[in-house]
């Protein structure tokens, strides 16, 4: 059975492969979310924080691309 510590240290990377289906999140791994709540929140704290984070960049390289085609209009006229 896991313990806590490790179940923080793994989240990343059962976050990162859970939407991969070849890749089945480990047994041992649910099996502690589903006893402890504290993990639980943890996973869907950190899960936000990721998407959170994801779109923040998203938007970061839009307003980028944004600035290039300005840049690029400006320089036409
Ligand atoms: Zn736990």
């Amino acid at each position: 059975m896991l313990n806590c510590r490790e179940i923080t240290q793994q989240a990343s990377a059962y976050l990162d492969n859970r939407d991969e289906p070849e890749r089945k999140p480990d047994l041992q791994f649910r099996l502690h979310l589903m006893l402890c709540r504290h993990c639980r929140r943890f996973i869907r704290q950190l899960h936000s924080a990721r998407v959170l984070a994801a779109k923040v960049q998203s938007e970061q390289q839009r307003t980028e691309q944004g600035d290039q085609t300005l840049a690029r209009l400006k320089r036409r006229n």
